[in-house]
């Protein structure tokens, strides 16, 4: 095994899931920990799953023994936590389970990776927290910079703000080499069907109404989960510890036009029988309370003192991603079965 193996928590959710087969493919070892809720499914990581670089375990970051255990048994350089609920909706219907791993989770996972270092030395090692652009509330005029003030909406926002602040204050107190990202509205394989893109793919091909929040003038930097891991791989072999980065694509777009352009891809790809334009079956739903109008991410950190920069547009990553889909229904229907249709059926998205 690779000597220097990397903690990958929540990987086999949509974007972890994506990170550990770009760290494989780039010849790194990934310790995959995720508890299989109803958002993590092994079949994410199929092409991965007896891969030499790879040990899947089953479990929670919340589980201080087996998080522990592992610790010591692999003994990684480097821990990168996805692990979280993510789904503002269901952070709206029952809080809960979102204190629990989301900051609670959190607490247990850098406690153990506090002492953990404490018998290492030598290589860098890094705590990678993977956070949202949700953490800085809504914006009507400037995208928010690393330093903007947190001003969370929803109780998702607020339990990843709060792990936010521990992963910060871990680096101030005890110097535990911690980085935080805080990333825009990611879309791409893999993405579970109660999200906005893969929602409206779906529903557009079952020919059923199209739900989309008010006036769906909500406005969303969105960003190829591609680009997101790349930016994850730069900031952890060259990101300053303590630093946080901001990632995104650097442009933000309404709901409304996201879900047009849906449409009119699907027009293209896979016409409707009656020859009308998918976008008639778009209906406007009661809005989301609390729902923040503008997230809006200035990356200009990340670009300049890393030089990285995102490589995939919105059209060409909003095409590959449907084309994605339609090519893998079957995926598609192992997801919709894990997940009942009634919540299917409800305007659940922007994430
Ligand atoms: P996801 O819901 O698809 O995946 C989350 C994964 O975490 C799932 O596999 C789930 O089984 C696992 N998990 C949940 N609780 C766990 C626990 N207690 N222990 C171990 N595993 C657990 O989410 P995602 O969209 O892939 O997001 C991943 C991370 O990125 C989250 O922390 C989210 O806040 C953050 N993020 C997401 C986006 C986005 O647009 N999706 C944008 C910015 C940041």
């Amino acid at each position: 095994m690779d000597e220097q193996p990397i903690l990958v928590t929540g990987g086999a959710g949509f974007i972890g899931s994506n990170f550990v087969r770009h760290m494989i493919s780039h010849g790194r070892t990934i310790i995959t920990l995720d508890a299989l809720t109803y958002a993590g499914n092994q079949s994410n990581l199929a092409d991965v799953d007896n891969h030499p670089n790879h040990i899947f375990v089953e479990g929670s970051i919340a589980d201080r023994k087996l998080v522990g255990d592992l610790l010591s048994t692999y003994r990684p350089t480097s821990i990168v936590n996805f692990a979280a609920e993510s789904h503002v909706d269901r952070s709206i219907d029952g809080p809960a389970e979102f204190i629990e791993t989301n900051i609670v989770g959190v607490f247990v996972l850098i406690e153990a990776f506090r002492q953990h270092l404490g018998t290492r030395n030598g290589e860098r090692s890094i705590f990678l927290h993977v956070s949202t652009d949700e953490v800085y509330g809504s914006t009507n005029d400037q995208a928010f910079k690393e330093n903007s003030p947190y001003a969370p909406s929803s109780p998702y926002a607020a339990s990843k703000a709060s792990a936010d602040h521990l992963t910060r204050a871990w680096f101030k107190t005890y110097e535990l080499p911690t980085i935080i990202t805080n990333c825009s509205n990611n879309y791409g394989p893999y993405q579970f069907p109660e999200k906005l893109i893969p929602l409206m793919t779906i529903k557009a091909l079952r020919e059923e109404p199209l739900p989309v929040y008010g006036d769906g003038k909500q406005r969303r930097d969105w960003l190829h989960v591609t680009d997101h891991c790349r930016a994850l791989k730069t900031v952890l072999a060259s990101g300053a510890p303590g630093h946080t980065y901001n990632v995104g694509f650097g442009h933000d777009i309404e709901n409304l036009h996201v879900v047009n352009h849906i449409c009119s891809v699907l027009d293209r790809l896979r016409p409707r029988r009656n020859g009308d334009p998918y976008s008639k079956l778009i209906e406007h739903v009661e809005d989301r309370p609390g729902h923040d109008l503008r997230y809006a991410i200035d990356t200009s950190k990340l670009r300049t003192e890393l030089g990285w920069k995102p490589e995939i547009d919105f059209e060409t990553g909003i095409e590959s991603t449907i084309l994605w889909y339609l090519e893998n229904e079957n995926w598609l229907r192992t997801m919709q079965a894990d997940y009942s249709g009634e919540r299917l059926g409800i305007a659940r998205q922007n994430r």
